[in-house]
């Protein structure tokens, strides 16, 4: 008897978790240890830091308006305001700043000295290409 109440638990538990990590979606597959960049918009604050890129994504998945396409905001640790958003660090000058600074470019696209990792990431895989 005891042997079928065990079988029970260990199959709800198995039909538990697939269907949990069934709805994670993307997210479970995200290894932890990528960090992203992030920036707070406010003037006054323009605290910079760091986070779990998976972290990230969990807060944005918990904190996502349904009706809205905007990423949620997220509370800065500095100021307390609601004006953190994802940023990107210039590998060349080392600048912090928002994704999407430039328009119509290159999220990872630097303000100051016009570097994106994208573009060129993009221009070495042409380049093997052209081989
Ligand atoms: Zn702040
Ligand atoms: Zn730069």
């Amino acid at each position: 008897m005891i042997g079928v109440i065990v079988a029970c638990l260990v199959l709800a538990g198995i039909i538990t978790y697939a269907t949990r990590s069934k709805e994670a979606g993307g997210i479970a597959s995200i290894k932890r240890g990528k960090m992203t960049w992030l920036k707070c918009r406010n003037p006054d604050c323009g605290h910079e830091y760091q986070m779990d890129l998976k972290d990230y994504f969990i807060y944005m998945k918990e904190h996502q308006d349904p009706m809205s396409m905007a990423a949620p905001e997220i509370v800065c640790p500095e100021c307390g305001e609601e004006s953190v958003y994802r940023a990107e660090k210039c590998e060349k000058c080392g600048l912090v700043f928002e994704r999407g600074t430039v328009p119509n470019d290159f999220v990872d696209r630097c303000p100051e000295c016009k570097y994106s990792k994208t573009e060129e990431s993009r221009k070495k895989a042409r380049a093997r290409k052209g081989k």
